[in-house]
C-alpha cells in the first residue's frame, strides 16, 4: 500500500473506534492511569506505517515506539493506546478475535478483574472491525500474527504461575 493508503486506513481505523473505550467511564480512576506512567525509555509500539506526532524511538529490532511524558492529546494518541488493554488477535485461518492483551496482565486491573467488570460491547465490535481492516494489509496482518503469538506466550506463562 502507498503512504496515502496507509494514512487513509488509519483514519478509517480511528474513525471506527471513535471515542469508544473498554469501559463507558474513565478506567484511569481504577489505577491512577497506570498505563500512562511510562518514561522516556518505554513507549507504545506503533502499528506498521502508523504515524505519530509523539517522539518516536526505535528498538534494536527496528520496532518504532511512540514515547510520551504521561500526557497527550487524546485525539493524537497511538492506536495501541486506543485499544489497550485489548488486541485484535488472529488465528491460522485469518479469523479476527478480540482478546485481553495478557502482556498487560500485571499492570491493568481491567484484565485482572475482568470477571467483575461490565465492558462496553460497542468497543469490542469496533475493535474486531479494526482487526479486519488491519488484516487486509499483509504487513499489518503479519504484525497481528506476531503480537498474537506474544500474547499467547504471556497467557501460557501466566497460566503456569
Ligand atoms: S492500566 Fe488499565 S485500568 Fe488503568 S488506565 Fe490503563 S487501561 Fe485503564
Ligand atoms: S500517548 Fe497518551 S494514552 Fe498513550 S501512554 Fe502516553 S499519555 Fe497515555
Amino acid at each position: 500500500m502507498s503512504k496515502t493508503d496507509y494514512e487513509k486506513m488509519y483514519k478509517t481505523i480511528f474513525d471506527t473506534l471513535g471515542d469508544l473505550t473498554p469501559l463507558t467511564v474513565d478506567c484511569g480512576v481504577l489505577c491512577d492511569g497506570a498505563c500512562c506512567k511510562g518514561d522516556q525509555q518505554t513507549g507504545m509500539r506503533l502499528f506498521p506505517h502508523e504515524k505519530s506526532c509523539l517522539a518516536i524511538t526505535e528498538t534494536e529490532s527496528g520496532e518504532r515506539l511512540a514515547v510520551c511524558n504521561g500526557t497527550c492529546d487524546r485525539n493524537e494518541r497511538p492506536l495501541a493506546c486506543r485499544i489497550f488493554p485489548f488486541f485484535p488477535t488472529i488465528d491460522e485461518s485469518g479469523k479476527i478475535f478480540v482478546e485481553p492483551d495478557y502482556r498487560a496482565a500485571r499492570l491493568c486491573p481491567l484484565i485482572s478483574h475482568s470477571d467483575e467488570i461490565v465492558f462496553d460491547p460497542k468497543f469490542f465490535k469496533a475493535l474486531k472491525k479494526v482487526g479486519k481492516i488491519l488484516a487486509k494489509d499483509s504487513e499489518c496482518k503479519n504484525y497481528l500474527y506476531k503480537v498474537t503469538e506474544e500474547i499467547d506466550m504471556y497467557y501460557s506463562f501466566l497460566s503456569k504461575e
